[in-house]
């Protein structure tokens, strides 16, 4: 699926292009959008400055009562400082709820952004907790040498009873892996949001209107390799499902693209009509290699809405799984194709 064509304003603070510069607003038409959504800039940097501050204190007071540093403790594979990503998430966690609330929708730019503060906040943090520990010293060592020391002195837990094994200079590989999984797990609350439909034109978080799957391929069946008769029934089987499911597809596109009947009173009862058609019980769709989803979300304040439609296979681990030929998806958002994947052969005769 490819994402909303990224919009070309320069970093510009004049109040007319701060609006499209920080918000992923594609140009709607003949419509401008409106403003207003660029004063949720300062809230959302409040939000994720207060659950940074918070983590951040967390982790300095398990650090200081625990004896136990929670960003590179928790190692991964042994390695990988996975506590920093995990107290990254709540430090995020204040960017995705307060642009949540505020119907706020992050450019790129901005998600850079907040990596970027993050960063930041990762190593103001290891300078406070400087500060903090030479409070009461009246010939404190220098920032640098502290910091120095502290760097290089992360070790391995001696297994078996041995002494715990320094890094040395390692110990810098793992402080900056540190800092960036620390701000890359602070991504993931505003990542959220782009799994939500947007109204680009209201600039609100549309709402989930109907959300539903049919089977796309037969179901699962064990065939012998020597039965060549049963894998061609199966293979035929499965086109017809395919097919029919194609129909389907090909029928909402024309819909979309007729321009009188593409509001989404008739896509609401074309889906309704799908689904009364076939959906089947759940666990009879947990066993087809294949499902077509169906996921439609309205904008609450115009006639606005986005359908997403996809193939997914329903089990990944499944090896029997027949191959798909090429992702198939189609997404119609902000009153066009925004992408059509797989399907854009057969629906070349669609209008973009
Ligand atoms: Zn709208």
């Amino acid at each position: 699926m490819s994402s909303f064509p990224e919009n070309q304003h320069n970093f510009d603070y004049s109040n007319d292009s701060f609006d499209k510069g920080w918000q992923n607003d594609d140009s709607f038409g003949e419509n401008t959008p409106s403003k207003g959504r660029a004063m949720a800039v300062p809230f959302v940097l409040l939000g994720g400055f207060c659950t940074t501050v918070f983590a951040l204190v967390v982790n300095f007071f398990i650090n200081v009562f625990a004896d136990f540093d929670p960003f590179v403790s928790l190692l991964l594979w042994g390695i990988v400082p996975v506590g920093a990503f995990l107290f990254g998430l709540v430090a995020g966690s204040g960017y995705g709820i307060t642009a949540r609330l505020l119907q706020f929708f992050p450019a790129k730019r901005f998600i850079i952004l907040i990596f970027v503060l993050q960063l930041i906040m990762f190593f103001v943090s290891r300078y406070a907790e400087y500060k903090i520990a030479v409070v009461f010293d009246p010939n404190p060592p220098g920032f640098i040498e502290v910091y120095q020391k502290f760097v290089e002195g992360f070790a391995w837990q001696g297994k078996n009873g041995n002494p715990p094994i320094p890094l040395g200079k390692l110990g810098y590989l793992l402080e900056l892996a540190t800092a960036v999984l620390f701000s890359l797990g602070a991504l993931v609350g505003l990542g959220t949001l782009f799994g939500i439909s947007y109204c680009s034109q209201c600039k609100v978080f549309m709402r989930k209107q109907t959300q539903f799957a049919i089977p796309a391929s037969a179901k699962r069946k064990k065939i012998k390799k020597k039965d060549i008769a049963g894998q061609e029934q199966l293979d035929r089987e499965n086109a017809d499902v395919f097919k029919r499911v194609t129909d389907y597809v090909l029928k909402i596109m024309e819909r979309l693209n007729s321009d009188e009947h593409n509001n989404v009173e008739n896509i609401i009862a074309m889906l309704a009509e799908i689904q009364k058609e076939a959906s089947v019980p759940a666990k009879e769709l947990q066993q087809c290699w294949h499902q077509l989803s169906f996921d439609l979300s309205c904008c609450p304040n115009c006639p606005n809405f986005s359908l997403n439609i996809r193939v997914a296979v329903t089990n990944a681990q499944d090896k029997s799984t027949p191959p798909l030929t090429g992702l198939l998806s189609v997404l119609y958002s902000d009153g066009q194709f925004k992408s059509v994947e797989g399907f854009g052969k057969i629906g070349s005769s669609c209008k973009f």
